[in-house]
């Protein structure tokens, strides 16, 4: 049987890995000589699954979209991230990494942010639990997303701009892996999708699979049979897609479908679509698709959606589209605000743009009426009204 797990040696097929400077060994090895074993222990479950239910409020529902299922003619259950506290899934990670930190000894927490909702979900469990934080963001995307980093700095973090190279998220990451490496003592690196070196994307894989979790008990009740014919999932880093097939890999009964960002057209310059057009190489100490020109030089990225704007993908599901085990469809800017106006005309949910991708490939597959769909909303339109209205 096919394996879609990381290995002992942290790949996943011929991704993953860890590729990093001598100089954050020790505090990459600790981790991965921590996590797991931190994971397993009652406590942590205990508190984890605490806060998930009392402060996040899970389990998120799963809603059966009646009128989406009738006009795509199949039954379409979306699963509703856009429901969790600060709106989007990623404080289930949030939570969990800080939560480990604590047993791991540290006192301070860096993390990484483009489009600042990684910033603004590290930002709130910090505050929640009486850490130091530290967000390191470009300059670029500070003055992009100037309500993220309000946010941020109301809940207590400090926001530090990174002015080097294009001042957007690939500078943030370095500045916040050279602050890692010079803090190791005290500092726990908050990485926010599945990405980065082993064991990160195991550890994000792991604290997102509570999504898939949960569909398996709730499509139990609503249906009878707890696994779906398509699962549907959006991706940038990969988060929200991993914790909603995680306990759904080896069930090849379950078709996977991965949205990435095809931006102006995965066949032009102006384009996210790592999985479609990206060739092999490292990025962010690990062994992924990476979108590059000819000379192997990292091609800066183009999405409508910035939570999708990434030149890489997350070593997992590089592995299952190499696999075969999951399909990739790029999709447009235009599709994805498309499917955006549709969501919220017929459902009444206004969905992320992030999600809208995942949205917009239900016109893309054929669907038997017997069929039933579940697709992962990964979070709320709130912090893309003004996008919304420019495109109207
Ligand atoms: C960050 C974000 C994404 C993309 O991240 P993944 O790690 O691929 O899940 C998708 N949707 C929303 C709402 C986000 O905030």
């Amino acid at each position: 049987m096919k394996n879609y797990q990381v290995n002992d040696e942290g790949y996943y097929g011929e991704f993953g890995g860890a590729y990093i400077p001598a100089s954050l060994e020790a505090c990459v090895k600790e981790l991965r000589e921590n996590y797991l074993k931190v994971m397993d222990t009652p406590e942590f479950k205990e508190e984890f699954g605490m806060l998930l239910h009392d402060y996040v409020g899970r389990p998120s529902p799963l809603y059966l979209a009646k009128r989406l299922s009738d006009k795509y003619g199949c039954k379409i259950y979306l699963k509703r991230e856009d429901l969790n506290h600060t709106g989007a899934h990623k404080i289930n990670n949030a939570i969990g990494q800080v939560l480990l930190a604590k047993r791991m000894g540290k006192k301070r927490i860096i993390a990484e942010t483009g489009a600042g909702q990684h910033g603004v979900a590290t930002a709130t469990v910090c505050a929640l639990m009486n850490m130091e934080c530290i967000v390191y963001m470009g300059k670029t995307d500070i003055e992009r997303q100037h309500v993220n980093v309000e946010k941020m700095r109301m809940l207590g973090a400090e926001v530090r701009a990174v002015t080097d190279g294009s001042m957007t998220l690939t500078d943030a990451v370095d500045a916040a892996i050279n602050d890692w490496s010079k803090n190791q003592a005290d500092t726990f690196y908050v990485i926010g999708s599945t990405v980065g070196p082993h064991p990160y994307p195991d550890l994000v894989a792991r604290l997102q699979s509570v999504i898939s979790e949960e569909i398996k008990k709730q499509l139990l009740a609503h249906e009878g049979r707890d696994y779906p014919d398509y699962l549907i999932a959006c991706i940038g880093g990969g988060s929200n897609a991993a914790g909603t097939v995680y306990h759904y890999l080896d069930d090849e009964r379950v078709k996977i479908v991965l949205a990435e960002a095809g931006g102006k057209g995965a066949n032009t310059d102006m384009t996210a679509a790592t999985i479609n057009v990206g060739r092999e190489g490292v990025l962010h100490g690990f062994k992924t698709l990476v979108i590059q020109d000819e000379t192997g030089e990292i091609r800066e990225p183009y999405s409508i959606s910035a939570g999708l704007d990434y030149p890489g993908i997350g070593p997992m599901h590089a592995n299952l589209a190499a696999q075969k085990r999951a399909k990739a469809l790029a999709i447009t800017d235009s599709e994805a605000l498309e499917a955006a106006f549709e969501l919220t005309r017929m459902e009444g949910i206004i969905p992320a743009l992030e999600s809208s991708h995942a949205l917009a490939t239900l016109s893309k597959i054929d669907f038997k009426p017997t069929d039933i769909v579940v697709l992962t909303v990964s979070g709320r339109g709130d912090k893309d009204i003004q996008t919304y209205l420019e495109n109207r």
